[in-house]
């Protein structure tokens, strides 16, 4: 299988045809092996345009989705991110190859082990790894240039997320709102506050917080 040339379709077809226009973001969409992130038994599907089981009733998310949470970050290449919800860890690896520093939290050990295994085999370095439930961020490590979180949570995201951005600081979260699942920004603004922008429909595997409640 030429999977170089499966994810140079993936970028062209999924992702730049839908508009992502973000260079860094496409780049290392075209180099990063997504087959290594699921079973050996589906890798010939990982370049196609949808998400994917990865065990444990917890899936990979569709390329596009993918692309479209990064841009929607706007990396420049210096920044400390927080990722909730790590997963399979493709996301992990993409913003290990786009920002300085990558702080990953994922609450099943199954998947979390496996996933530290893969980083390091990808030589990435630049990432620490916490089996948590991530709702209440990393503050050890606060505050975040951005939040990136890819279980859908309530109508709000977890206010501890929200503390734990910058001034700048972007916080991207799929949350469940008016019967439907939409992608949301919150940028913390200079004078106070944040910013809200909806900005896509999606869906996504559940938040699970330790404790139950929002
Ligand atoms: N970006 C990942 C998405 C995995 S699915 C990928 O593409 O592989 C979402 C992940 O969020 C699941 O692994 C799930 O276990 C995790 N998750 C759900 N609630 C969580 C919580 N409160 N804290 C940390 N991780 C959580």
């Amino acid at each position: 299988m030429d999977y170089a040339l499966l994810r140079k379709k993936m970028v062209d077809e999924q992702i730049v045809a839908r508009g992502i226009r973000d260079q860094r973001v496409l780049e290392v969409m075209r180099q990063t092996p997504r087959h290594l992130f699921v079973d050996p038994g589906l890798a010939h599907q990982a370049y196609g345009d949808s998400a994917l089981p990865i065990g444990d009733g917890q899936t990979i998310s569709q390329p596009y989705i993918v692309a479209y949470m990064l841009a929607s970050m706007e990396l420049t290449g210096g920044e400390k991110v927080l990722e909730i919800g790590m997963g399979s860890g493709y996301l992990t690896v993409l913003l290990s190859r786009l920002v300085e520093r990558v702080y990953a939290v994922e609450r099943l050990r199954s998947l979390a082990i496996p996933a530290r295994q893969l980083l390091d085999r990808l030589d990435c370095s630049n990432v620490l790894v916490k089996i948590f439930d991530g709702s209440y961020g990393w503050p050890e490590a606060a505050p975040f240039d951005a939040i990136v979180v890819s279980a859908v949570a309530a109508a709000e995201p977890p206010a501890a997320l929200l503390d734990q951005l910058a001034v700048g600081g972007r916080l991207v979260i799929p949350l469940a709102v008016d019967q439907g699942e939409y992608l949301y920004r919150f940028t913390r603004l200079e004078q106070g506050g944040f910013e809200s922008e909806r900005l896509l429909a999606c869906s996504f595997v559940k938040l699970v917080r330790r404790h139950g409640g929002r």
